[in-house]
């Protein structure tokens, strides 16, 4: 037996939010493997201004609740997050899974986070004492620790839509399909007249957030492709300097030498 609340629109559920002890709940993926009989629930994911996917000049805008299934159906989502969620899971999970679970899980493996790390995405939040927009690395301040007030909604992903279709991404899991990241990698490239105007990489499943270093990522940025191919060594060598990585299943170890590994195979795959 769920005790649980069921808004029918977004004031609604504010409301209910500011007044009571209760825990959204999207897909119940994450959730309802956890064993809490008297937590009070508040259900969120048919909440019809959770469930769009649109665009403005700037932005692909996907709403919280939002399933997995739903994103891949969709010819707005970038080709880059539409690659990542299609590893998540298999079938039945992404029919149910979203969006804004994905962020309010506050895991690092979580596989949609990472290409919101690699692109700059922004979240927006509300309550019933308004709108918030936060950079997504701001958003997630540490392990399972996020910027979210007890009476906040997630409310949608604001994913930027220019120069994210040169990506590299890579899923590294215990096998080949419903598995957990174990180091996950997605990286920008963008090259504008032979010089490099853009360059993130972002990694996954490998501490206690997903980890991004602009200023290592800003040494190639500027650079011709022939510059950034005789500083590559280099640039990895920074990285390999400055990951502090945390043991999971596998070691910490083992984990940088991947997250290394897929950086220098991004460089290359990109010419440099
Ligand atoms: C078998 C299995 C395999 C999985 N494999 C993967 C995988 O490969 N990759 C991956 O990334 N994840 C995986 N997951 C985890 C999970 O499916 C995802 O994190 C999913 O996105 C969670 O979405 P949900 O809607 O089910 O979240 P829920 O379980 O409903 O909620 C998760 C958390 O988010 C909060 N929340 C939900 N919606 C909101 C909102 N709008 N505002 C504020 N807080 C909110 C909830 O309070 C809760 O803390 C797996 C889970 C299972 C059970």
């Amino acid at each position: 037996m769920v005790n649980g609340f069921y808004p029918q629109n977004l004031d609604e559920a504010l409301d209910l939010l500011s007044k009571h002890d209760v825990v959204p709940y999207a897909g119940g993926t994450d959730l309802m493997v956890q064993d809490k009989p008297n937590q009070t629930y508040l259900f969120v994911g048919k909440l019809p201004e959770l469930r769009n996917i649109s665009e403005d000049d700037e932005y692909v805008r996907i709403g919280a609740a939002v399933t997995f299934t739903e994103a891949l159906a969709s010819p707005l989502v970038p080709q880059f997050m539409k690659e990542a969620v299609s590893r998540i899971a298999a079938p039945a999970i992404r029919n149910a899974g979203t969006f804004g679970g994905n962020l309010g899980n506050g895991s690092a493996k979580a596989d949609s986070v990472l290409v919101e790390y690699a692109t700059g995405a922004k979240i927006c939040v509300a309550s019933v004492r308004g709108e918030r927009v936060i950079p997504v690395e701001q958003f997630y301040k540490g392990r399972k620790e996020l910027d979210l007030a007890p009476d906040e909604l997630i409310l949608e992903v604001l994913l930027p839509k220019l120069g994210i279709d040169d990506y590299y991404y890579h899923k590294v899991g215990g096998r080949q399909a419903l598995a957990i990241s174990r180091v996950s990698f997605g990286g920008l490239l963008s090259v504008e007249d032979g010089v490099i105007t853009r360059f993130t990489c972002a990694f996954g499943a490998v501490s206690g957030t997903v980890l991004r270093y602009p200023d290592l990522e800003a040494q190639l940025v500027g650079r011709t492709v022939e510059e950034a191919r005789g500083a590559s060594e280099k640039v990895i060598a920074s990285y390999a300097e400055r990951m502090q990585l945390t043991r999971g299943r596998v070691s910490a170890e083992y984990r940088k030498d991947v997250c290394l590994n897929l950086l220098g195979d991004f460089l290359a795959s990109k010419g440099i």
